[in-house]
């Protein structure tokens, strides 16, 4: 079922972690699977994890169910120049 969703979203990359349905709401909470990020400025991977940031979107409802997507986007700090990625 999960995989399905993370097929149904089609964005890539991204990985549906959970759901939950209140009433007419499907709450999904998606992730981006990889567990590094580029630094913008240096290029380089940087493993530390800076932070979890949540937030909600709306997405396309299906049918009468309204989807909301909850996304983690991380930030990963830098070890070459510690600036965080936006
Ligand atoms: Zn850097």
């Amino acid at each position: 079922m999960k995989r399905q969703l993370t097929k149904m979203l089609g964005i890539s990359g991204v990985i549906v972690k959970s759901q939950k349905q209140l009433e007419n709401t499907l709450i999904l909470e998606i992730e981006n699977n990889s567990k590094t990020a580029l630094c913008p400025k240096c290029q380089k991977n940087s493993y530390r994890l800076h932070q979890n940031h949540y937030f909600l979107i709306k997405d396309i409802p299906w049918g009468e169910i309204e989807v909301l997507l909850r996304v983690n986007r991380r930030q990963f700090k830098c070890d070459n120049c510690s600036k965080p990625e936006a």
